[in-house]
């Protein structure tokens, strides 16, 4: 299986820890409301994978579903720090892993930024920006 790699990941206080092994299918920057909303972020950066499967290594049971009713808008949290974790879709078919919770680096890059046009209107201007390594002075 082409794209085959394995990714780690956990969630902030490091309760909730996940490896997953399946073939990297997508990497998307969803700029659309409902992923703006549901992370609380500029956009989503998620991977789509498959097989669907979420391998924990601990806090399988620390961890709580949304399913938003309608189109398929799922979070999983960590129960203990509310960070956002990978979850299967409502089909089961697809994985979503959301890359901030990633702790190695996937081969696969971002490849679209889907739903550009319901983006942030700030968000062109933050990435130009200045950058600084911490908070500034
Ligand atoms: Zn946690
Ligand atoms: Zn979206």
């Amino acid at each position: 299986m082409k794209n085959r790699e394995t990714l780690q990941g956990s969630c902030l206080c490091g309760e909730c820890q996940y490896v997953i092994t399946a073939e990297l299918k997508h990497f998307f920057q969803c700029h659309c409301t409902q992923c703006r909303k549901t992370t609380a972020a500029a956009f989503a950066a998620n991977i789509i994978a498959v097989p669907a499967e979420i391998n924990w290594v601990s806090g399988a049971d620390n961890t709580k579903r949304f399913d938003y009713p309608g189109r398929g808008f799922t979070q999983v949290f960590c129960e203990t720090c509310g960070s956002g974790l990978p979850f299967l879709d409502k089909s089961g078919k697809m994985l979503f892993i959301p890359t901030g919770t990633l702790d190695n680096v996937p081969t696969i890059k971002p490849e679209a930024n889907i739903f550009w046009g319901e983006r942030a209107e700030w968000v062109e201007h933050g990435m130009g920006a200045p950058r600084q390594k911490t908070f500034g002075d």
